[in-house]
């Protein structure tokens, strides 16, 4: 097994290698957590976007879809508490100059503890064989137990006093637990600041009209300032929900991992207005539907989990993050935050408006409750693609590398291939390229044996090869190559519509949970 790095780095070079992900003016060295999604890495974003907004919007008649714009009035970031407290915490180490978040140098910490943890885990797997039970052992051996409780004693004790603004005791705990800078090996640090994530920038073309700005570090107070507008316009009735997919800029410290942490990223959200008081149920209730909505996909229930939060953000009164089992280890993937009336009721304030929902059933108005789930459409693609990217040995003692991307999600679903460039196989494959092309992205590839278009085919991800050759003539048929299986399945030619738009189908897919 190659160690977590190596896999990374595999991801990476993989991703620009196959036309997924460039970093971002890579012909100026690049500009640091910016990245480009080329043409294949284009086509997957959308697929996600898609599979997203369909789940969202198309499947529930109660939730509308909107796009708002990023630049905000500047007062809304007054409002959602962004300008006072959308902070990070940060530290410096003196010696390499590097500068760290302080609560991630600690998760890092734990996270070194879970890896142990792992281990013994894998060790005992080892020992006991056939009669290992994980869960028991977890439970009652000695040594796990006390890595648990230490992780969970510093994550507490983090969680507090970031929660109290004790920037002092997080200096503390840092020094306690001998944490080392990673670049200096020192152990040589600042004090920790809280540094503002927002970008800002001007709109208007002389000084004196000039009217500071930011760039919105996240798109859900479009929605709230939209709130009204699409209730009445929409004649929305509680519960209801708006949706929104866009661009959230964030001047992040510590910007590496890729595309899991960028400066311009793209945001997933959907904000449920509903009766205060019934928080607690939308929250269990959203809880299992997006979790339900990543299981659809297939990639596995042991890669998710939940994280409950010890610090609870400004606007929440209940917040979780569903974790995934990310190349480096379980990161969060998406947010899922019940946040009161927190939002409305503030821009009430600073708005002057009533920003009030007529209740007919109780005859009276309120301020909304809000449930709020939130994803990164740049981290799913990296959940997505990093889970996807194999290595298989193969019987004849080859390798093969195959992006096993869900089929719903992959960009080109279908290569057509005519085996050889004579015999009248190019016309039939060129008929059915031209059939299925208004259907779905599909490829035509005639160049090189076909075991090797095969090979491009399952390196970007593409999971039906369909294979037109000399019985074709003869039958009218031809072959499916499936990619995961490697499998070749003889058809009729006029069936193969109807197969692969099946086997893309979003109802086969997001149907089955
Ligand atoms: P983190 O703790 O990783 O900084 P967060 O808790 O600040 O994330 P939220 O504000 O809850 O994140 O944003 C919702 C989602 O947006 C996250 O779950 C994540 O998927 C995505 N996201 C947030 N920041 C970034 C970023 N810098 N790059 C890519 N995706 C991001």
């Amino acid at each position: 097994m190659a160690n977590q790095e190596d896999v990374f780095k595999k991801v990476i070079s993989h991703a620009k290698e196959y036309g997924y992900v460039f970093q971002s003016s890579e012909i100026y060295d690049g500009l640091s957590a910016v990245y480009d999604y080329g043409q294949n890495g284009a086509e997957l974003k959308k697929n996600i976007r898609e599979y997203w907004w369909q789940a969202m919007v198309q499947l529930h008649d109660n939730i509308v879809g909107i796009d708002a714009a990023i630049f905000m009035h500047p007062t809304t970031w007054k409002a959602s508490g962004h300008v006072d407290a959308f902070n990070d915490p940060l530290i410096d180490n003196k010696d390499s100059k590097k500068r760290y978040r302080a609560d991630v140098l600690v998760e890092d910490y734990v996270a070194k503890i879970e890896g142990k943890i792992d281990k013994e885990v894998t060790k005992a797997a080892k020992r006991f064989g056939e009669a290992f039970d994980k869960e028991q052992f977890l439970a009652t051996n000695g040594r796990v137990k006390g890595y648990r409780e230490k992780a969970e004693a510093i994550l507490k004790r983090l969680g507090k006093s970031l929660e109290k603004e004790d920037l002092a005791d997080v200096k503390a705990l840092i020094e306690e637990l001998e944490i080392v800078c990673p670049v200096s090996g020192s152990k040589n640090w600042t004090d920790v600041k809280q540094f503002n994530l927002m970008f800002g920038t001007q709109l208007g073309a002389t000084a004196e009209s000039a009217m500071e700005l930011y760039l919105r570090p996240e798109t859900a107070q479009g929605i709230f300032v939209n709130f009204l507008n699409v209730q009445k316009t929409g004649r929305m009735k509680i519960p209801f929900g708006i949706a929104q997919t866009g661009k959230a800029f964030r001047n992040e410290i510590v910007a590496r991992q890729f595309i899991f942490r960028m400066r311009e990223f793209e945001q997933m959200e959907m904000q449920y207005f509903i009766k205060p008081g019934t928080q607690q149920e939308w929250y269990e209730a959203w809880k299992e539907k997006r979790m339900n909505w990543h299981l659809s996909l297939g990639m596995g229930e042991a890669n998710y989990r939940f994280h409950d939060h010890e610090k609870l953000a400004h606007y929440a009164d209940a917040a979780c993050d569903i974790e995934f089992k990310f190349p480096f280890g379980f990161k969060e993937l998406e947010g899922i935050h019940s946040r009161t009336d927190f939002d409305l009721g503030s821009h009430e304030k600073y708005s002057n408006k009533k920003l009030q929902y007529f209740d007919p059933e109780e005859n009276k108005s309120y301020v909304p409750y809000v449930l709020e789930t939130s994803i990164g459409l740049d981290r799913m693609f990296l959940a997505v693609f990093s889970n996807s990217l194999q290595e298989e040995e193969l019987d004849n003692n080859t390798t093969r590398t195959v992006l096993k991307l869900p089929a719903v999600l992959a960009p080109t679903k279908a290569a057509i291939l005519p085996l050889l460039k004579r015999d009248g196989l190019p016309e039939i494959a060129q008929k059915l390229f031209n059939e299925l092309k208004w259907e779905m992205n599909v490829a035509y590839d005639d160049k090189d044996a076909v075991g090797r278009r095969y090979r491009r085919q399952d390196a970007i991800a593409t999971p039906f090869c369909i294979t037109v050759d000399h019985q074709t003539l003869e039958d009218e048929t031809v072959t499916i190559r499936h990619r995961d299986s490697m499998e070749q399945q003889r058809v009729k030619l006029a069936a193969v519509k109807e197969i692969i738009t099946k086997a893309v189908a979003l109802k086969e897919w997001l149907g089955r949970v």
